[in-house]
């Protein structure tokens, strides 16, 4: 029997953005974003990409638009894409009202890169027209410098007053359908910005760590900063910034998301004891060959494999499947059952039969 769910902190309530079909904020399910890494342009190559991170658990996909080829290309990649296409703009006013006219589902605006309030509101009066939601992109990397001077550098006042000026551009225009980021690399930064814009408004607010480099410190970095403000009840729509394949970033946001309970289980669920000297079978060996079969398989399923009978029964019960070594052989639990006693060579041939049996049956995680 699986463990029941233990519930987080309660979503801070916010307002809803639809970004195409995907809603955000207003009690939605959290939603993960990824951005492709191709030339926008490359029609073909994009849209591999974004399938690729559709399949990977991307509900939205950012584009960039900086050139009249991107944009081009934009207006060819959204009605083919599977999921709804944000253009991300800076510097440029023009490829802004471009990504608008290709027909994007949203746009992200820097407010440190597109500065000039007739520019800012000529963008929020097009978006409007459309009903097109943007996001206000503060990044500490590229924050405007009226605000870093005012508050001595990317502070989390400077990041939020930021994103509250422009928001304040908009409405000038009766423009207020807004998502809002503050990133910064530095994580305690960017949790107190988060923190202190959760105070000042009910917009949904889309997470992220900007630029937390390559796996694994990247995604350690990430998850420290999305998931302490999820913890909370914070954050609506998260995007890992990783320096890898983006198809990485998008499978990290879903797991997130499902390890805090705050996705429904796409994905295996592995649970593994890490070994010690206690344990009498190859629990490293036996747990990443079975993680690799189950994964290709793409079974929603939670299996554990555990070593001795320290932890390995009780963890083992409580999974849909599990293995709790003995000496060189296992128990085979099935939903709290032991079914078999399955010798160390034949274990992960047994977790796949067996997983792929549940599932088949529609005994779901
Ligand atoms: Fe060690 Fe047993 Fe715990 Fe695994 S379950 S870490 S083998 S004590």
């Amino acid at each position: 029997m699986a463990r029941p769910q233990i519930a987080l902190a309660p979503r801070r309530p916010t307002r809803q953005v639809m970004v195409g079909s995907v809603p955000v904020g207003g009690g939605a399910p959290i939603s993960v974003q990824s951005m492709t890494t191709t030339q926008t342009a490359d029609v073909e190559g994009t849209l591999t990409q974004i399938y690729a991170l559709a399949a990977a658990g991307a509900d939205i996909v950012r584009v960039t638009c900086n050139t009249r080829d991107a944009a081009d290309g934009l207006a060819r990649i959204v009605p083919r894409s599977p999921v709804p296409i944000v253009a991300d703009i800076h510097f440029h006013v023009e490829m802004a009202l471009a990504a608008l006219d290709a027909g994007v589902a949203a746009l992200r605006l820097n407010p440190g890169n597109l500065r000039k309030r007739e520019e800012i509101q000529l963008v929020a009066r097009e978006a409007k027209d459309r009903a097109i939601p943007i996001r206000i992109g503060v990044n500490a990397g590229s924050l405007h410098p009226e605000f870093a001077e005012r508050f001595g550098g990317a502070t989390p006042e400077a990041l939020v007053e930021s994103a509250l000026y422009e928001l304040a551009l908009f409405e000038e225009v009766g423009f207020d359908d807004v998502a809002f980021s503050v990133k910064a690399s530095n994580v305690p930064l960017m949790i107190a910005a988060y923190r202190l814009l959760a105070e000042r408004t009910d917009h949904p607010l889309h997470l992220g760590v900007t630029e937390a480099g390559p796996p694994p410190a990247g995604l350690v970095k990430a998850t420290a900063g999305i998931a302490t403000l999820l913890a909370e009840g914070i954050g609506d729509t998260i995007r890992y910034s990783l320096t890898a394949d983006p198809v990485e970033e998008a499978r990290a946001g879903r797991q997130l998301l499902e390890a805090l309970g705050l996705r429904e289980r796409k994905n295996l669920d592995l649970i593994a004891c890490p070994s010690c000297g206690r344990a009498q079978v190859d629990v490293i060996g036996i747990a990443k060959d079975a993680q690799a079969r189950l994964e290709e398989l793409g079974l929603p399923i939670q299996v554990a494999v555990m070593g001795c009978v320290v932890n390995g029964p009780g963890e083992a019960r409580e999974a849909d499947l599990g293995i709790a070594g003995g000496r060189h052989k296992g128990h085979l639990f099935i939903r709290g059952q032991i079914v078999r006693v399955v010798p160390e060579q034949e274990m992960v041939d047994a977790l796949v039969e067996e997983a792929k049996r549940l599932v088949a049956e529609g005994v779901e995680a």
